[in-house]
């Protein structure tokens, strides 16, 4: 496809002393020049089997997955507030003594995004100590999710919309309430009357399942190897921490719990490297 660059690497490896013939590497970018908030593909064939191949992205490794007899791949992305500009990528072995390893060049574009003004009571959006407190525990409890990078990886091409009727809206909107900036919109909202069934979009165990005050009855699955999606404002949720959910399972339904104008999903997505556009997964290219 399009901006996508082939390369060979021929490369020996020593062992024990010994010169031993090492497989040879080719690896592929879906997209070397992607904008900000953007998923993309990284492709490896190798010429036998090997072991703990990985990605080096953002100054974290992360596990390929096995696809075929000598073929591996990643998905990896564009945060959506990344800075533009030459990122460094890394496919290698991660074993003693590196035998494989692959450099390419990823440029990250700007992409203007909407900004959104809004002019809300200030009961909205001041909030008392507790209530404060309670917000920055539950982004914790969030991003401690997203840290994780679990094994075996679950999630497989293609990903599956997660609600009938998907029309999204609002991707990487940069809000202002009440004159003032406040972080951008993270993933992207659906509206649809509340009861509407929401399933998991992949394979994966269910990370958080929580009532947030922002996001109201919140769900979180982790899809392995750092791929993770979340679920917002839902009505009810009939899963649990630690549950194993098959792709295409529902796990509750759209509501207008926490900070919601009406009933909707919010849904987003996050890979290695970020948060990025969900819409755009279930049109990249795997195998
Ligand atoms: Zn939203």
């Amino acid at each position: 496809m399009a901006g996508c660059r082939v390369f060979l690497c021929i490369m020996f490896c020593l062992v024990a002393g010994f010169a031993a013939p090492a497989a040879s590497m080719t690896v592929s970018v879906s997209d070397v020049a992607p904008a900000q908030g953007v998923p993309f593909i990284v492709s490896a064939s190798t010429s036998g089997p090997v072991d703990n191949l990985a990605v080096v992205w953002k100054g974290v490794s992360w596990p390929m997955r096995n696809t075929a007899p000598g073929q591996y791949e990643a998905l990896v992305g564009i945060d959506l507030a990344a800075s533009p500009g030459s990122e460094s990528l890394v496919v290698e072995q991660m074993t003693e003594g590196v035998c494989l390893r692959r450099n390419e060049t990823i440029r990250v574009v700007e992409k203007v995004f909407p900004v959104q003004r809004l002019s809300l009571p200030k009961t909205m959006v001041e909030f008392d100590k507790a209530t404060l407190s309670r917000i920055e525990k539950e982004r914790l409890a969030l991003t401690e999710r997203f840290s994780r990078v679990t094994l075996p990886v679950l999630w497989l091409f293609p990903f599956l919309p997660p609600v009938d009727g998907y029309r999204p809206e609002n991707f990487g909107v940069r809000r202002e309430i009440n004159g003032e900036k406040k972080s951008p919109h993270t993933g992207v909202d659906i509206r649809l009357p509340a009861g509407t069934p929401v399933r998991s979009i992949a394979d994966g165990v269910v990370a958080l399942a929580e009532e947030q005050f922002f996001g109201g009855r919140t769900v979180t699955i982790d899809h392995g190897g750092g791929v993770f999606s979340v679920y917002m404002h839902l009505q009810s949720y009939c899963v649990k921490e630690g549950l194993r959910v098959s792709r295409g399972e529902t796990i509750g339904a759209v509501g207008a719990t926490g900070r919601a104008t009406g009933p909707h999903l919010h849904f987003g997505v996050r890979v290695p490297g970020g948060r990025v556009d969900p819409s755009l997964l279930f049109a990249l290219p795997g195998k």
